[in-house]
C-alpha cells in the first residue's frame, strides 16, 4: 500500500497551504481532489484578506495571514498578485451607515487602525464611487489577491517541495483502527498515513462523518463577475452595497454578492453551478455603486460555493478521536486566512499544537448546538438570503 506522513482531502488554498507547510518540514505529503486544483470555492474567490476584527478568535491567524502574505512571491516563488491596499465598507443608506458605526470600535478594539469617513473622505479613496455615498469606514490594513494565482502558487510550490496533488480522486472512506486513523481509500487504491487532513471545503461535514464526527456546515452559493480591465480607480479591497469588490491589478473590476443560495452538496458530485437571476442583482448594484461604470462591458460570470458554520468562525481542530483527523474550515474567509491556517495545520499535524493561537476554534462550541439550526436561519437548500 502507499504510505505517506499525511493526506491532506481537498487541493483548495487551505488544502494546498497545509501541504506546503508540510512539505517544507520534511513530511511526505498526497493532497487528493475529487476534480482539480482550486476549481472550487478557492478559484472563485473575490481574494480579499479579512482582518477578522469583529471575531476576537479568529484575529491572531488574520494578523499572522496578513504578515505572511507580503512574503508569499518571493517564498512560493509565483506571483499571487497580493496588493496591500487596505479595507474600505461603504455605506449608501443611513441603516447602513450606523451599522458601521457600530463595528467600528470592535474592530479599534482589536488593535485595528479604522477611521470612520463621511461621503466625501470615502469619495477621496475610490472617486468613483456614488455621489450618493453617505460614508465610510477604512483601514489601511489588510488587501487582497489573486484567488486563481495565489492558490496555483501554493499548488506549484508545494510540488516543487516534493509534494504530490492527485486530482480527480476523490476521497471515499477514511479506515480507523485502535482509536487512530490508519488510511485513506480512493478508487484506486487505500493510501496507509497516520495523518488525514480534512480540507474539503463545503464537504467537510461529510468527509468527518466518515469517522462519526458531526461538523455543523451550511453550503451557500455566491454569484461574481468581472469587467474588463479599467484605468486605475482604487487599490482597497471595496465591501458596500451588497457587494464585496476589488480592482485587479490589470484592472478589472471583480465583484461578487447579492442575496445567497443556500445549498446542498454531495460527495464527489459538483455543486450545481448555473447562473441566476442573481447576477442581474449584483450587475444593478454595481452601477449603483459606480454609477460612471453602469455600461462597462462585463467580460464574464461565475458562481461558487462555500461552507457556513452557524457563528460564522472558522473550525480548526485536531480530533483527540479519531487520533490524527484534522478538521479545517474558515466559514467563507478562508482564502484571505490560507497562508496562517495551512501553517497552523502543520503544526498540529507535527507537534500537536498550533503556533499561531486558535483557541476557541473547535467544535465543542457546539455541543449544545440545536440540531434544526439551518432551518431556524433559514439556511436550507433553495432559500436566499443574505
Ligand atoms: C464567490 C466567492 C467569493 C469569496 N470571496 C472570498 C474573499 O474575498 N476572501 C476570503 O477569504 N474568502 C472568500 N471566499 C471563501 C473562500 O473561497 C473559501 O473560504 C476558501 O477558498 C476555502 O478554501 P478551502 O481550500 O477550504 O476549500 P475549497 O476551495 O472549497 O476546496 C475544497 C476542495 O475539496 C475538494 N473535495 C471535496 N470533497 C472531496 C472528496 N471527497 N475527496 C477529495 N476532494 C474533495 C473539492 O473538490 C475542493 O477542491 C469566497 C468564496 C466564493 C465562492
Amino acid at each position: 500500500m502507499e504510505k505517506a506522513d499525511a493526506v491532506v482531502i481537498g487541493a483548495g488554498i487551505m488544502g494546498l497551504s497545509a501541504g506546503y507547510w508540510l512539505a517544507q518540514r520534511g513530511a511526505k505529503v498526497i493532497v487528493l481532489d475529487k476534480g482539480r486544483v482550486a476549481w472550487e470555492a478557492s478559484g472563485r474567490a473575490t481574494g480579499f484578506l479579512s482582518l477578522r476584527g469583529e471575531q476576537p478568535l479568529e484575529a491572531p491567524l488574520a494578523a499572522a495571514a496578513e504578515t505572511l502574505w507580503s512574503t508569499l512571491d518571493e517564498r512560493l516563488g509565483y506571483p499571487t498578485e497580493w496588493l496591500p491596499g487596505g479595507r474600505l465598507w461603504v455605506a449608501l443608506e443611513p441603516d447602513r451607515l450606523a451599522e458601521l458605526r457600530d463595528i467600528c470600535p470592535q474592530w479599534q478594539a482589536a488593535g485595528i487602525p479604522v477611521q470612520l469617513l463621511d461621503g466625501a473622505g470615502a469619495r477621496a479613496i475610490a472617486p468613483c464611487l456614488s455621489e450618493q455615498t453617505l460614508g465610510g469606514l477604512h483601514t489601511t490594513r489588510g488587501g487582497h489577491a489573486n484567488p486563481q494565482r495565489a492558490s496555483q502558487a501554493f499548488a506549484w510550490a508545494f510540488r516543487d517541495s516534493g509534494g504530490a496533488i492527485r486530482e480527480q480522486t476523490p476521497a471515499l472512506g477514511i479506515t480507523v483502527a485502535g482509536g487512530k486513523v490508519r488510511a485513506v481509500q480512493t478508487p484506486n487504491g487505500s493510501i496507509s498515513t497516520p495523518v488525514v487532513i480534512n480540507c474539503a471545503g463545503p464537504q467537510v461535514g461529510l468527509i468527518a462523518a466518515m469517522v462519526g464526527v458531526t461538523v455543523p456546515l451550511a453550503p451557500v452559493r455566491l454569484e461574481a463577475m468581472v469587467t474588463v480591465p479599467l484605468p486605475r480607480l482604487f487599490d482597497v479591497a471595496m465591501v458596500g452595497h451588497g457587494l464585496s469588490l476589488r480592482q485587479t491589478r490589470r484592472g478589472n473590476i471583480h465583484f461578487n454578492g447579492g442575496p445567497h443560495e443556500w445549498v446542498d452538496v454531495d460527495l464527489t458530485g459538483e455543486p450545481a453551478k448555473p447562473g441566476t437571476p442573481v447576477i442581474r442583482n449584483i450587475a444593478r448594484r454595481l452601477a449603483e455603486l459606480f454609477p460612471s461604470l453602469a455600461n462597462t462591458p462585463v467580460l464574464r460570470s461565475w458562481s461558487g460555493v462555500l461552507e457556513v458554520t452557524p457563528d460564522q468562525t472558522c473550525i480548526i481542530e485536531r480530533l483527540a478521536a479519531p487520533d490524527g483527523m484534522i478538521i479545517a474550515t474558515a466559514s467563507g474567509h478562508g482564502f484571505g486566512l490560507a497562508p496562517s491556517i495551512g501553517q497552523a495545520i502543520c503544526d498540529l499535524a507535527l507537534d500537536g499544537r498550533s503556533q499561531v493561537p486558535i483557541d476557541g476554534l473547535g467544535l465543542d462550541r457546539f455541543a449544545k448546538l440545536d440540531p434544526g439550526w439551518r432551518a431556524l436561519r433559514r439556511w436550507t437548500a433553495g432559500s436566499y438570503n443574505t
